[in-house]
């Protein structure tokens, strides 16, 4: 029988991002999301790094569903606002309808006078995989890159339309799904997880 691996999202964004990349690499589990458990835990984001968020929302899921569980806590990084957003990125804002936009233009209006030379940030995602019979792994995964003065194209999610890769010069909101997969944070700290979990 396949091994089932939950994952804790409702993201289909990410959803659709881990799936890929699982299957990029081969790994014959089958995918199951929160929405297969009905009644899984509403896990509050309470450690202060993204490590510690990831493993809180495995640990939860895996307890509840009895299958080994994978979850990732992500968020942009911006080197002159110290690190910012960071793990408050899905939050920054404060807004509840048309939060990726509103958290972009923050940013932006918080970096008005950030000269381009200092406008780096780092997209960051952390990975856990836990088992309920208790084994934990968690992973990193970064992608350096700038911010730019206004947002530009529509594919991804996000703070995508604001990041532009170092070796680039689009935005990864102008990427395809496969070309942003090759180089994301999420898919470099998915590589390295599945490579621990087979390994
Ligand atoms: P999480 O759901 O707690 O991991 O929060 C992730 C948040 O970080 C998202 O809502 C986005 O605002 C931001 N973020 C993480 N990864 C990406 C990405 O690949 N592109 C754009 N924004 C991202």
């Amino acid at each position: 029988m396949t091994q089932q691996i939950v994952l804790a999202t409702r993201n289909a964004h990410k959803l659709e991002e881990l799936d890929r990349i699982l299957k990029d690499h081969g790994v014959a589990f089958e995918l199951l999301t929160v929405d297969h458990f009905p009644g899984a835990p509403e896990v509050e984001e309470t450690e202060d790094t993204f490590e510690g968020n990831a493993l809180l929302k495995a640990r939860a899921l895996a307890q509840f569903t009895g299958i080994p569980a994978i979850a990732d806590d992500s968020g942009l990084c911006v080197d002159a606002l110290n690190g910012a957003p960071g793990i408050l990125s899905a939050r920054w804002s404060g807004a509840i309808d048309n939060v990726d936009a509103t958290n972009r233009e923050l940013v932006l209006s918080q970096m008005v006078d950030v000269p381009d030379d200092k406008r780096g940030a780092q997209f960051v995602c952390a990975a856990a995989y836990v088992t309920p019979e208790g084994q934990e792994i968690v992973v990193r995964g970064a992608i350096e890159g700038r911010l730019l003065r206004d947002s530009i194209g529509t594919n991804g999610f996000g703070y995508d339309p604001i990041f532009v890769p170092v070796g680039f010069d689009i935005t990864t909101a102008q990427m395809t799904p496969a070309q942003k997969d090759a180089i994301s944070h999420r898919s470099r700290a998915l590589t390295q997880l599945v490579a621990q979990i087979l390994g």
